[in-house]
């Protein structure tokens, strides 16, 4: 089943939710439909547009989050489903400067890696190596890092996300690379499910439960 991209009423890019969550906010009036994803989802009576892109028709504030949870689907997200290494499917997580060396197990010594990488690499450092990156790993940031940071894509949501720093992480690929992002998306989605925080995001109902958003949007 496909997801919708939540945008708040200034446009702003707020969450992933289930179709089935995002239908029932524009049935409520709650939101405004924007895209639609194509298909069509029938009832006894009525037939409904799925939605791919929602606004909601009120302002939610949302409090400023200082850290980004570190989670495997959500760095596979930050280096584009891509090894560091050598720009083949990622399969791992690697730690720059190995764990046995003293390396931390955050954003700055983080990143995603092939398997062959990872085992040839194993507790050296890349200069040993000869290796090197194109870039230097950070914690991501920027708004659109919200939907980014969920795993989750769409080709309909790119120009609402691209003000909001979607093209640094690689958003608006090729086909064939998105094709890596799905599969390691579904290879992730079990080891994840614990620890995704956008599950939690995908709880809010009604404007009744914003509350509990904020919560989550604030953990
Ligand atoms: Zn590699």
């Amino acid at each position: 089943m496909p997801h919708s991209l939540v945008l708040n009423a200034s446009y702003e890019p707020l969450c992933v939710v289930s179709v089935r969550r995002a239908l029932i906010l524009v049935l409520n009036n709650k939101a405004t439909c924007l895209e639609e994803s194509g298909s069509i989802l029938h009832s006894a009576t009525t037939e409904i547009p799925v939605p791919s892109v929602i606004r909601l028709t009120r302002f939610v504030r949302i409090p400023f989050r200082g850290q980004v949870p570190l989670t495997r689907r959500a760095l596979f997200a930050r280096d584009g489903g891509r090894c560091v290494y050598c720009g083949g499917a990622a399969t791992s997580v690697d730690h720059v400067i190995p764990r046995s060396r003293g390396g931390q197990h955050t954003w700055e010594n983080v990143v995603s890696a092939c398997r062959r990488c990872n085992h040839v690499k194993s507790d050296r450092y890349i200069a040993e190596l000869g290796w090197r990156m194109h870039r230097k790993p950070a914690q991501p940031s920027g708004l659109a890092w919200r939907i980014i940071g969920t795993g989750f894509r769409d080709p309909r949501w790119e120009p609402y996300l691209a003000p909001y720093g979607a093209e640094e992480y690689g958003f608006g690929r090729t086909d064939h690379q998105h094709q890596h992002q799905h599969q390691n998306r579904h290879m992730d989605r079990h080891a994840e499910r614990h620890t995704d925080h956008s599950g939690r995001f995908a709880d809010f109902q009604d404007h009744d439960e914003y509350g509990t958003y904020d919560q989550a949007a604030s953990a």
